[in-house]
């Protein structure tokens, strides 16, 4: 049944300062319920005056809260996390409403995963880490100090808009720092409603921000702004390198696009691998940056494995997201949607082989941007739809024969950040862990994520870690400071000036 209640939502569009602010934009932007195309919200986007403006509150809030102990900081998280336990339905709602996910999806993973990752934030902000204090040359006391950077400008995509904020936030504020975030401006809402909980919260005003509007004008503003010490990005690798040469001379950190591989041998288990596929393949649509895309079956397996996956991508329901039945929502966007279908419909002139899907289903979902589970086989490696980022519920399926084949195949792509590789033995267990070039290597499994592991890729799926310690490392400048102990005015190494003269 679908419900009618309207967004958790309650304010303008441009947070600053601890509060709403109207801004000085006079554009608009609308918040389209992908579903249904109805609009949910228009907003006038922020002016590069509006990103000063976050940007001098976020530089105003950072010295008392970079100067909070830890302990202050970590109780304010906690406090955070409450406030959004309080708000996790109105947080799920209006995420399946701005982005089209199923309302399963949101209340059993967005949500819950995204307060969990605050509630990790909260106990990381207690533990700096770093090498213990001593004399490690016998003239001095050397300790290392774990401080904030200042000021970071943060830029999100639209897929997982509430967890991404979450990623970008926490492990900036647990170290010290203030922020200004820019989401996506298609999906700006549960950002805002973040924000806003924060300030129930009782974090200081200043030190969460968030302007909202397209990246070419408002992310931009961001990440070229003087006074933003580091820009930290989540999206596409092409924005991804545009952003490192407008953020030149800034610490940066990119979360960039996938077209993870999903490897089976064939001591795998059919059934788990097939499941692990399909689930792995569809999820959000296919809209995830880890999702399988790439499934390389060893010869043995191949036919069957083909055939029980089409099978099962049949009995996926594709409906409104808002009905707790429905297990496949839209794509974002119309234009993601013909980006998809253009992607599809290129391999298949191109000779590839559609088993499943490939087209938007008709009836009563023809009129919002579906597109049906896809499956296909038969194109070559270096095929545009085996090497490029789709982002949407399309699976390649190609054999391999030897096991250093398969390994070899599933790194051949530009990207790096997951992959997956299914078995029942140990050593080829280790060898894919250890040999398969991305962020994340799943065993056995494909797509689950946990607060205290790191994600994160190689090659052009960037650099730099979301959740876990390692992103707290992130957000945070080293400093050795270095004590005479002796008190003495001539130091020995003074000789490499003053030779042996008694000056
Ligand atoms: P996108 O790169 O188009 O946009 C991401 C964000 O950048 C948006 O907020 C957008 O407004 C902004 N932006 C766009 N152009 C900009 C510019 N010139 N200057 C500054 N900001 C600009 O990506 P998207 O379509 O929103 O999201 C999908 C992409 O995100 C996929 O490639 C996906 O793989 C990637 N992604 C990666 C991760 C990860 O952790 N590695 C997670 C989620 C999504």
């Amino acid at each position: 049944m679908r419900t009618t209640r309207t967004t958790g939502w309650t304010g303008p569009a441009q947070y600053i300062g601890g509060r709403y602010q109207d801004g000085s934009g006079t554009e608009q932007l609308t918040v389209t319920e992908p579903a249904t195309g109805a609009a949910l919200t228009s907003y006038p986007v922020a002016t590069a005056a509006d990103v000063d403006h976050a940007v001098r509150a976020a530089r105003a809030a950072f010295p008392a809260w970079a100067g909070a102990s830890p302990s202050e900081r970590s109780s304010a998280l906690g406090r955070l996390a409450a406030e959004l336990h309080h708000i996790a339905d109105d947080l799920a709602l209006t995420e399946t409403r701005q982005a089209g996910k199923p309302i399963r999806l949101t209340r059993q993973f967005d949500v819950p995963g995204s307060i969990d990752n605050v509630e990790f934030f909260a106990a990381t902000a207690r533990q700096l880490e770093g090498k213990a204090a001593g004399e490690y040359s016998p003239d001095h006391t050397s300790s290392i100090r774990r401080e904030p950077l200042g000021v970071i400008g943060s830029i999100a995509p639209w897929n997982y808009p509430l967890q991404m904020a979450v990623w970008k936030i926490l492990p900036a504020v647990a170290a010290g720092n203030t922020i200004v975030l820019k989401p996506s401006e298609l999906t700006p809402l549960t950002s805002l409603m973040l924000a806003e909980a924060a300030t129930r919260a009782d974090i200081p005003a200043g030190v969460v921000n968030i302007v909202t509007g397209p990246g070419q004008t408002v992310g931009q503003a961001l990440v070229g702004h003087d006074d933003v010490d580091m820009v930290s990005f989540t999206g596409s690798t092409q924005v991804g390198l545009s952003i490192a040469r407008a953020a030149a001379g800034k610490r940066l950190h990119l979360e960039l696009g996938g077209k993870a591989p999903f490897l089976v041998f064939d001591d795998a288990d059919l059934e788990a691998a097939v499941h692990g596929a399909v689930a792995g393949s569809l999820i959000n649509t296919g809209q995830d940056c880890t999702a399988a895309t790439r499934a390389y079956i060893q010869r043995p397996l191949f036919e069957r494995f083909l055939s029980r996956t089409a099978e099962l991508m049949a009995s996926v329901r594709l409906g409104d997201p808002l009905d707790p039945e429905t297990d496949q929502g839209p794509l974002i966007s119309t234009v993601q949607r013909q980006r998809v279908a253009a992607f599809v419909d290129r391999a298949r002139s191109d000779g590839a082989k559609v088993l499943h899907g490939g087209d938007a289903p008709g009836g009563a979902l023809a009129g919002a941007p579906y597109y049906r589970p896809t499956l296909i086989t038969g194109v070559p490696q270096d095929s545009e739809i085996v090497q490029s980022e789709i982002f949407g519920p399309v699976l390649v399926v190609l054999p391999f024969d030897t096991d250093d084949e398969g390994l070899a195949l599933a790194d051949d792509t530009p990207y790096g950040l997951a992959a997956s590789a299914w078995t029942s033995d140990v050593y080829r267990a280790q060898r894919a862990g250890r040999e398969l070039r991305a962020g994340c290597v799943w065993i056995n499994d494909h797509i689950p994520i946990i607060s205290e592991m790191p994600h994160g890729g190689y090659k052009a799926s960037g650099y730099g870690k979301d959740m876990s310690a390692y992103a707290f490392d992130e957000y945070t400048n080293v400093k050795h400071v270095m004590s005479d102990i002796t008190g003495v005015a001539r130091k020995p190494w003074h000789r490499t000036i003053f030779s042996d003269r008694s000056a």
